[in-house]
């Protein structure tokens, strides 16, 4: 869609020349947590350093996504026809030790500029065909009051019909950044999806559930996402309960991704079969309703794939110049559809 762009960016160095210098931040909020599991290894081993970190494998980038094939510039990820995803800041307010952006994360990059922040409401108002904005970084919560509330606003200013989607981990990490002002605000920009980043039921203190509860009462529709990591939420009961939870609390699980090949986070990469298999278990202790899309980022710039879609065998077979389908039932017969 857009040509390469050689930016000299984080995104050319290779994973092996990769230091990881990813800062080790524990939020108030998520400390409360920890002891209030009584130190469950679920939180600590997404929050405190590993020597596992210094650790590349083969496969590993420092651009495991390939967004540099998208860039319109440094901080604009232009992918997929009719959305765009912004790198709001390289900052966090807890880092992530699997975080697949940590080649820019371990940076610690501000707050977008006013000047870029021109050029983007600039690029949208020429971009009409573009019709959702994915807000995210690092992690747009970890700027200021101020910074937040002019980046948003300029973009509803340039844009009044966007969807802006808000992707944070900021309710779990930091509940109590959301007051009454802010969430005044942030009613004021509908059409705004929040898109809460969230791992494990341990992240769903009374603070957080009180969090996510107040969007959804207010109207704004709220879908999580996930990542699959070892040690920490790869067993299907543990990710039952959460997406269940977080159904009865309003909020739609969205994505369970399979964690990227980002230098140094292997030791929370599940080998393919394994997830897989364990997916498969998913999907049959949930509804529906409760099951979120298991994606795997291709490397390279192949965007998201659905794996949901290989847990159960299906082929599209031609027969007597009819296409039909044989799929395989959640009870491991095979079924055909020939329409
Ligand atoms: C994930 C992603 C999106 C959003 O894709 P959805 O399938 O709508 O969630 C948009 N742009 C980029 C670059 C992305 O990585």
């Amino acid at each position: 869609m857009n040509d390469p762009v050689n930016t000299g960016d984080w995104r050319d160095v290779s994973a092996s020349d990769h230091v990881s210098v990813l800062p080790e931040v524990i939020p108030p909020a998520f400390r409360e947590l920890i002891e209030y599991s009584k130190g469950s290894d679920a939180l600590l081993r997404q929050i405190m350093y590993s020597p596992l970190e210094e650790r590349v494998t083969d496969g590993e980038l420092c651009d495991p996504l390939g967004e540099a094939r998208y860039l319109v510039t440094p901080w604009l990820v232009h992918q997929y026809q009719n959305r765009v995803l912004l790198l709001a800041t390289g900052r966090c307010i807890g880092y992530c030790r699997y975080c697949f952006r940590r080649s820019f994360t371990s940076r610690s990059e501000g707050f977008i500029t006013p000047e870029e922040i021109e050029f983007l409401c600039d690029w949208l108002a020429r971009h009409p065909d573009v019709q959702e904005i994915l807000v995210s970084g690092g992690d747009p919560l970890s700027g200021t009051y101020d910074e937040l509330v002019h980046l948003l606003s300029s973009i509803r200013r340039a844009r009044s019909d966007i969807l802006i989607r808000l992707c944070t981990r900021a309710p779990v990490f930091a509940p109590q950044l959301f007051t009454t002002a802010l969430m005044d605000f942030l009613c004021s920009l509908k059409p705004l999806w929040l898109i809460p980043h969230i791992n494990h039921p341990d992240e769903l203190g009374l603070a957080q559930r009180s969090c996510l509860e107040q969007f959804i009462n207010r109207g704004i529709p709220v879908q999580s996402q996930s990542v699959l990591l070892s040690g920490v939420n790869d067993d299907a009961h543990v990710l039952a309960n959460l997406f269940h939870t977080l159904v009865c609390i309003g909020v739609k699980p969205g994505y369970l991704f399979q964690c990227d090949m980002a230098p140094g986070t292997s030791h929370f990469r599940l080998p393919l079969d394994r997830a897989l298999s364990l997916y498969k278990e998913l999907s049959s202790l949930l509804s529906g309703l409760s099951l979120p899309v298991f994606a795997v980022d291709l490397p390279g710039g192949g965007g998201k794939f659905p794996l949901s879609s290989v847990t159960r065998t299906a082929r599209v077979v031609v027969e007597n110049g009819q296409t039909q389908l044989c799929a395989e039932g959640p009870d491991g017969k095979v079924y055909t559809y020939s329409p």
